[in-house]
This record gives C-alpha cells, structure tokens and sequence, in this order.
C-alpha cells in the first residue's frame, strides 16, 4: 500500500511559537512541526520538504530505503533539514536524491555549496544528486508516476506534487488553469490554507475550500496551519469534508486515478 504520513503540518514558525503566550501556544496544548509530508511507496520512502525539524520528525524511521526529498520551494521552513541529510548519507554510504526545479535548485545551491551537485558522477557520498524537474513532466521514484504540477506563491513559483489520487500542493496562493486540469478526480488534497484570510502568499480558509470545491475532491486538508488560526470557528464553519491536517495523520494513496 502507498501511503502519505504527515511529518508537519504547520507554518514557518510551527506550534507552539518559541516565546508566545497566546492561547493557542500556551493553553490548547495545539503541535504542529514545520510542513513536509513522507510518501512509502512500498519500496522506498521520501519525503516532500526537508525542514528544520526534519530530524525530530524521521528520528525513529528506517532510513535503508530512504530515497531522498522532493522540493517544493526553497523558503527556509522547506529547506532547513538540508544539513542533517549528510548524516543520513554518510551512514548510508550512498548518495540521496533530490528532486527539485532549476529555480529551487539555484537558491539551494546559493545556500548549501558544500551539499549540492549536478554531476551525476560526482561520487562525494555527501553530496546530493540533483534530479531537475518541470512543471507537469511525470518523473518516477521507485515504481510510482508523480506529477508535478505549479502553484504560485507571492511573487514565487512552487510545486505541489501528485500522486494518484492524492496531491500535495502546500504554500501557494493561486493555482494556475493548467494546473487545475492535472488536478481533477483527486479523493485527497491537502492544500495550504492556515490563514484566517487570504494573505499575499498563502491562501485564506475561504479561498481554500473554493479550490477545493472546483476540484470537487473527497476530502480537503488544510496545512501550513499557524498560531493565529482561529480553530474554534473553523470548527464552526467548516463543511464535513474540510479538515486541518494534523502532524502524523497517514493518507492511503490509490494509484488508479
Ligand atoms: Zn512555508
Ligand atoms: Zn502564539
Ligand atoms: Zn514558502
């Protein structure tokens, strides 16, 4: 079975946020670590991001199997983990993949010289080997079809990623026409949406479930969820197949779309 196992559902900052006093931080005990989800295909694992609490997140996963990390973007909170990777690969004693836009790979390249490369000979363990991708050209890790697809973000260009019936598509604020077409018959999506409003980056509550509602999917989970998230009247208002994602929840994948 290939299943999506949330690793964070949070925003930049995660839940609690480090010195608030607010409600949610302090008194509704609410935990969310920094966005990224892992995929198992059955045959190997990889995650979607690679953030600064990738290491808390994998600590007790096996990582004989582990491919690597597909980017959605470079923003900090989906690229932090970059580092601990080398340890994972120097145990390893094997390169790990990643898959990622030439855009993604520039600002990764800017930020951890030492970390990336192109060159598929390069047989430096620590190094991890680049795998560009496009915009809705399928690219394959063990025996599944993912489809990337492009989201925008303020002034930045991200990628949801899909797989059968499920897609991924976190930090965005607008979703292209060509790239609602790759979405439909989707039973999950989990899609960002932790702002009360819509903001210049991320999508609001509202605007959200239109997507959602576009797309007719099953089921909606909402993530990059922050502290100021008024969760009592999303309870309120929310329609039964709108939900917030939450840290470890899994999602079964049918690859039959
Ligand atoms: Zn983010
Ligand atoms: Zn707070
Ligand atoms: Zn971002």
């Amino acid at each position: 079975m290939i299943k999506a196992k949330v690793l964070g559902s949070g925003d930049s900052a995660g839940i609690p946020v480090l010195g608030c006093q607010c409600l949610t931080c302090k008194s509704l005990g609410v935990r969310k670590l920094r966005p990224s989800i892992a995929v198992f295909t059955g045959q190997n694992w990889f995650t979607i991001d690679c953030g600064p609490d990738f290491k808390e997140q994998t600590l007790t996963y096996d990582f004989s199997n582990f491919v690597g990390v597909c980017f959605t973007h470079a923003h900090l909170d989906h690229i932090l983990g970059v580092p601990e990777l080398r340890d994972v690969a120097r145990k390893q004693n094997r390169r790990l993949t990643v898959y990622l836009t030439k855009e993604t790979h520039e600002m990764l390249l800017k930020r951890f010289p030492d970390r990336i490369s192109l060159n598929s000979l390069n047989d430096d363990v620590e190094k991890l080997a680049c795998v560009l991708i496009n915009p809705f050209e399928d690219f394959i890790v063990g025996s599944v079809t993912i489809t990337p697809v492009l989201l925008r973000h303020g002034a930045q260009k991200t990628t949801g990623f899909r797989i059968g019936d499920f897609a991924y598509c976190t930090d965005a604020n607008f979703i292209p026409e060509e790239t609602l077409d790759r979405l439909v018959n989707l039973k999950n999506l989990i899609l960002d949406g932790g702002w009360n409003k819509n903001s210049k980056d991320h999508f609001g509550i509202k605007d959200a479930v239109l997507v959602g509602e576009k797309l007719r999917v099953k089921n909606l989970y909402l993530t990059h969820i922050g502290h100021e998230f008024d969760f009592e009247s999303f309870a309120r208002i929310a329609p039964s197949w709108v939900s917030i994602l939450e840290d470890n929840q899994e999602i079964e994948i049918d690859l039959a779309r």
